[in-house]
């Protein structure tokens, strides 16, 4: 597991961003809908453990 920069999906209903790339929520985001950065948007609970 590794720190990568900050993303977030582009979808509506998007309440958190992501920054490791072994949380599997973020994992989960397709491609096409992955924007980079934070959003705004609060850090995930399971990316805060990892
Ligand atoms: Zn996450």
């Amino acid at each position: 597991m590794a720190k990568v920069p900050a993303f977030h999906s582009k979808l509506p209903g998007t309440t958190k961003y992501h920054d490791n790339n072994a949380c599997t929520e973020g994992n989960n985001i397709e491609a096409k809908n992955r924007v980079s950065g934070t959003g705004g948007l609060n850090k995930c609970d399971h990316c805060k453990r990892l």
